[in-house]
């Protein structure tokens, strides 16, 4: 058994690990974009998309959920000759076909044809997989989602791998386990207090754990700290006539700011007479169908959410809220929130600048005082939004579409949003597996992310108990 790295080993982007059997075959575990400057292996990177590596050993592909840096190159992955099932969970394999419809659109064809072609090809192969249910890929291999807590019908992946084990580490000897290797993949772990879904639960056993690391340097603000930096934003919005322009992935972070909006409106609209003035703006026609996708798939939603719903309360859909659809409508709330005095949120793609309806947003709104931009989620080395969260606070600039525009606006980001676990929470996850692992590889985070965790672990972990990782790229 071996585990190669094909994404995610220099950065957070383009998650994609294959899981190699001593009988040749293979398991694909992700098969994401890559964004700004990160590179993977095979020379993959954001302007390279092509896979690069062998397909042809490949039994199946897991997806642990439908972000495009997890499952945005598999339209790559059949145009290489990839035949297999697409196993993920069921509410992925209802929010898949919007994701990729979407990345089609804006990545790869306007060819209305061409992408339905593609998306009855992702439909047919999709094996809509529950939580806690083994399905078995094939006589040596069997896999098992559980929930992830990242977004909604996000996983982490148990294999259990039957092999023959010569050329594994003797880690094994003497550990009297017949029944194979249960190798885990942790896909994006979920914060314990992320809004509107339960946090994930520890695996019951991992010999060998791939984990994913963006915040394995940080820990975030608590969540009654985070919804107050919010409305501070919002506030300086409603004194001035300003909007806050939040980028936002329109998957996850979106649905938990709405939820999150919601609760101010709802301990606020009585008494503070200003925010019955504010309107919210969710300015994606995507976001809005995962908007309706989550509210759909409230049975997933934490005790939480549910108990909401019950107090007659609508957790993502409000009186405030305005749905910008068209692309007309779009550049027509652009002009009028850059010119008039009316306060505003505005949500919109791409979480990290790199594109979509919120570049247009910023470059109106960027070069007035009056605006305040506020980060969500992780913003990845190269990309516009990385540029903006640095230099923006001292006055810079950054290029948008090859133009400099000055930062005037206000900055700020808010870490504990992004729907990620912290250094803490990743420590708590593995110190939970009952026996500690034998091998914990450390994948999707920075250089200094993965180091600090790294560190992390092995002071947390009983001596010797544990060897920690940090893959580089693999020929
Ligand atoms: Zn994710």
């Amino acid at each position: 058994m071996h585990i190669k790295h094909h994404g995610a080993i220099n950065g957070v982007t383009g998650s994609c690990h294959e899981l190699g059997l001593e009988d040749g075959s293979s398991l694909l575990i992700d098969c994401g974009l890559f964004q700004g400057a990160e590179a993977g292996a095979d020379g993959a990177g954001a302007a390279h998309l092509e896979i690069g590596f062998d397909v042809a050993p490949v039994r199946a592909l897991v997806l642990t959920h439908v972000h495009i840096d997890h499952c945005g190159r598999l339209p790559y992955l059949l145009a290489a000759g990839y035949r297999g099932p697409i196993l993920c969970s069921p509410a992925s394999s209802e929010l898949l076909p919007l994701v990729l419809e979407d990345a089609l659109e804006i990545g790869v064809t306007r060819n209305r044809k061409l992408i339905e072609q593609v998306l009855a090809v992702v439909k047919e192969r999709t094996i809509a997989l529950p939580y806690g249910q083994w399905h078995q890929v094939t006589d040596k291999l069997r896999i098992r989602l559980q929930p992830a807590g990242h977004i909604l019908g996000s996983a982490y992946v148990e294999c259990d791998v039957h092999d023959s084990d010569k050329g594994m580490r003797s880690a094994m000897d003497g550990s009297g386990d017949k029944s194979g290797r249960r190798v885990v993949f942790s896909g994006d772990l979920g914060a314990p207090d992320t809004p509107l879904l339960p946090g994930p639960q520890p695996p019951e056993r991992a010999d060998v754990l791939v984990l994913e690391s963006t915040y394995g340097d940080h820990n975030h603000q608590d969540c009654s700290a985070r919804v107050e930096r919010l409305r501070a934003a919002i506030e300086h919005a409603l004194a001035d006539g300003g909007t806050v322009l939040i980028p936002a992935f329109s998957i996850g972070r979106t649905q938990e700011l709405l939820y999150e909006l919601e609760e101010l409106f709802h301990q606020l609209g009585e008494t503070a007479a200003t925010w019955r003035d504010l309107q919210i703006v969710l300015d994606s026609p995507l976001a809005a169908d995962f908007t309706r996708g989550y509210q759909r798939l409230r049975k997933h939603w934490d005790a939480e959410a549910k108990s909401r719903i019950r107090q007659g309360r609508h957790p993502l859909a409000f009186e405030q809220l305005i749905t910008v659809d068209t692309h007309d409508a779009h550049q027509r709330m652009v002009n009028y929130l850059a010119h008039s005095r009316q306060p505003a949120v505005v949500i919109a793609a791409s979480g990290m600048c790199a594109g979509g309806r919120m570049v247009n947003y910023l470059k109106a709104m960027l070069g007035d005082p009056r605006h305040d931009v506020l980060f969500v989620g992780y913003q990845a080395a190269g990309t516009p939004g990385r540029d903006i969260q640095r230099y923006g606070p001292r006055g810079g600039y950054v290029m948008l579409d090859g133009e400099r525009h000055d930062i005037r606006a206000q900055i700020h980001a808010i870490g504990g949003y992004s729907a990620h676990a912290d250094q803490r929470n990743l420590i708590d996850f593995v110190k939970d597996i009952p026996a500690p692992p034998q091998e914990i590889r450390l994948v999707h985070g920075d250089t200094d992310a993965k180091a600090a965790l790294r560190d992390a672990l092995r002071q947390e972990l009983p001596t010797g108990s544990t060897q920690v990782l940090i893959p580089g790229r693999e020929r």
